[in-house]
């Protein structure tokens, strides 16, 4: 019986990994396909700061509506875009399409307030040729300033391929693109070593975010990145705050901006657009 089990479980075990070959396979190659067919779009997610609760921007976010299998998050996609080469058309494509869609609100908002985007990039795409001269003319076509656009890399990416990095970023800097380092607390890294490089904001990874007031590791981990971001001149950005009590801790620790479903869900840009709306209309309290 344990014999026929264990074949049993094997024969499921292999089944399921073929499964997951022709799966992957299969989604190279829908990717391929599925920019031209405008299958992949864009959700945006508000930044706030903190203490006055002002939106401050967007996060895009990338999703794939997939013909028959249905929504695909970037979790799932992403990472077969990136052992390929179809990671420079995915992520030429999300800039492209977060400057288009941003460009309208930018300047409907900038006499108020002026918003910013921020963009993911993987590791991939700051080492590929052109990209620093793609982001400029993506900017240009759209006659965005280059201060508006925030690009987020991972720690883990950065640390990764850092000669690149350190390269390329002081280009983008020089442009007035800024880096935001993103799921910081994860990487194994310190700040001290971040901070050589040309870094602006780091966003603190959302698992010490939502045990913040459950776990006192995480309180002292997060109040030990701000602190230490503080003395470097370095602007921090809570991600994934789910709770009240979680956005009260952070705001009395002084973290200066968040995002999290607490504050607000990513939005379709139909969404985004309602949600500013109602946000001119409403009287001001000033
Ligand atoms: P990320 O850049 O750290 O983005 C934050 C993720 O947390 C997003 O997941 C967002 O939807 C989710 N999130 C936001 N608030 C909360 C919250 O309160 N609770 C929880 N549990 N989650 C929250 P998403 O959209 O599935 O993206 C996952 C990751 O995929 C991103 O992590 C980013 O690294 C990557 N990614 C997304 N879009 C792109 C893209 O256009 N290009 C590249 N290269 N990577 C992307
Ligand atoms: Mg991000
Ligand atoms: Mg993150
Ligand atoms: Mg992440």
């Amino acid at each position: 019986r344990a014999k026929s089990s264990g074949k049993a479980r094997y024969v499921i075990f292999d089944a399921t990994m073929r499964k997951r070959a022709i799966n992957r396979l299969s989604l190279e190659m829908d990717l391929r396909h599925a920019i031209e067919q405008n299958h992949l779009y864009l959700v945006y997610q508000p930044i706030l700061e903190l203490q006055s609760g002002a939106l401050i921007g967007f996060e895009a976010l990338a999703r794939w509506q997939h013909p028959e299998h249905g929504l695909i998050l970037p979790a799932d996609f992403i990472p077969i875009a990136e052992e390929t080469s179809l990671i420079r058309e995915v992520g030429r494509w999300v800039l492209r399409e977060a400057c288009r869609q941003f460009a309208p609100i930018f300047y409907q908002t900038k006499h108020i307030r002026p918003l910013v985007i921020s963009i993911n990039v993987s590791s991939r795409q700051i080492t590929e040729s052109g990209f620093v001269e793609y982001i400029r003319e993506t900017l240009e076509g759209y006659r965005l300033p280059p201060t508006c656009l925030k690009l987020e890399i991972t720690e883990s990416a950065l640390i990764e391929s850092v000669d690149i990095a350190r390269h390329v970023f002081h280009q983008l800097r020089q442009m007035g693109v800024d880096i935001h380092v993103d799921d910081f607390g994860t990487g194994y890294s310190s700040l001290s070593y971040i901070h050589r490089l040309p870094v602006d904001v780091i966003k603190i990874d959302q698992a010490f975010v939502q045990k913040l007031g459950e776990d006192e590791q995480s309180l002292e981990i997060t109040r030990s990145i701000l602190h230490m971001a503080r003395s470097l001149g370095i602007k921090t950005v809570a991600e994934g705050i789910e709770s009240q009590q979680q956005y009260l801790f952070l705001q009395q620790m002084a973290c200066e901006y968040g995002q999290g479903y607490f504050l607000s869900q990513p939005m379709t840009i139909a969404q985004v657009e309602d949600f500013l709306k109602s946000l001119k209309d409403t009287p001001s309290a000033e």
